[in-house]
């Protein structure tokens, strides 16, 4: 099967990587309907992550069973499933509490490389979802971006705690960021700020359910949040970046008792403990735990309640990855499909 694999910093390459087979009896194999590029796929093509080389690319899938182990009890051949970046068994007492990113026997899926024709699926009943039926293919980009941006973005909004009567502000207007502006909205919240200073992002952040946009950035974003807050701060603050500056930012937005719910990948990251300690801010994040979020996600895409996969600007078939990840890399997309 063809999949995409990572040379180097710059250099994706589309080639045979050998059929994907059952390993554990609990796995299944599945054809890949559509995958994607991350955000955080930047990171190593950019040279900013360690790896090691060759590496296979692609954490983000849904897809149809192909296959499944003898201990696979609930997911069936045939069946359209969604999944998260991470393979997890859903059983252990992390994922019962719904952090199934922080399972104690998780996989990382993206070692296995989802921008593929096949991937195989450890913990299959554990980190697949199955869909009521085949879904029609406009839902498709729609279930994808459950598999990781939609969820991400989601959790973020959680994890700040957007609700009815909040304020939330998101900064970061990549997909997860711009997602966070849809889950914010779906969770009631009364005003979403989106912080973005690129017209057609904009466009969808307000499509999404934003009430305000802010374009300036550093202390000036921080101040115009403060400034539609009667200068009190956001409730909730998303942070869908994972820089030193929209962690600041996201921190310096919130208000004393707010909560900040970062979710983009830290590189570089510090922050300062006396401006943790006066900040007054509940600060939670990480990697997002989409597994909690599925059944929900995929039950709204499912009713048409939200269309989250309007973040896919750019659909490419899959021998064309390296040209998703340039269009990714120089923000002329904001999310690329990948159709094997
Ligand atoms: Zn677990």
């Amino acid at each position: 099967m063809l999949g995409a694999v990572m040379h180097a910093p710059g250099d994706v390459r589309v080639q045979d990587r050998g059929d994907p087979r059952i390993e554990e009896p609990t796995d299944a194999i599945i054809r890949v309907s559509a995958a994607c590029v991350c955000g955080s796929d930047l990171w190593p093509y950019r040279g900013e992550d360690e790896m090691q080389w060759p590496a296979p690319m692609g954490h983000e899938y849904v897809g149809v069973v192909e296959e499944v182990g003898d201990d696979v009890r609930d997911i069936k051949p045939g069946q359209f499933v969604v999944g998260s970046f991470w393979g997890t068994d859903n059983t252990c007492e992390i994922c019962r509490a719904g952090y199934q990113s922080g399972c104690v026997n998780r996989v990382p899926m993206g070692a296995l490389g989802a921008q593929a024709e096949l991937l195989r699926i450890p913990f299959a009943d554990g980190t697949l979802v199955a869909t009521p039926a085949l879904p029609s293919d406009d839902l498709v980009p729609s279930l994808l971006s459950a598999s990781d941006v939609l969820g991400t973005g989601w959790f973020g909004a959680v994890a700040a705690e957007a609700g009815p009567g909040k304020t939330v502000a998101v900064v970061g207007d990549g997909a997860v960021g711009l997602l966070a502006v849809l889950a914010a909205k779906q969770l009631g919240a009364e005003r979403i700020i989106a912080m973005s200073r690129h017209e057609s992002r904009q466009r969808l952040a307000r499509q999404f359910g934003a009430t305000d946009i802010v374009e300036a950035r550093g202390d000036e974003g921080v101040a115009a949040i403060k400034e539609l807050t009667n200068g009190l701060g956001a409730h909730s603050v998303v942070e869908a970046v994972g820089t030193q500056e929209s962690m600041n930012q996201a921190l310096h937005a919130a208000r004393p008792g707010g909560h900040v719910g970062f979710v983009g990948v830290a590189h570089g990251v510090s922050l300062d403990g006396m401006e943790l300690f006066w900040s007054l801010a509940h600060v939670h994040g990480g990697p997002a735990p989409v597994r909690r979020f599925l059944p929900e996600l995929i039950e709204l895409i499912w009713n048409r309640e939200i269309d989250p996969g309007k973040v896919f600007d750019l659909h490419l078939p899959l021998d064309q990855a390296a040209a998703g990840y340039q269009a990714m890399d120089q923000r002329d997309a904001i999310k690329v499909l990948l159709q094997p």
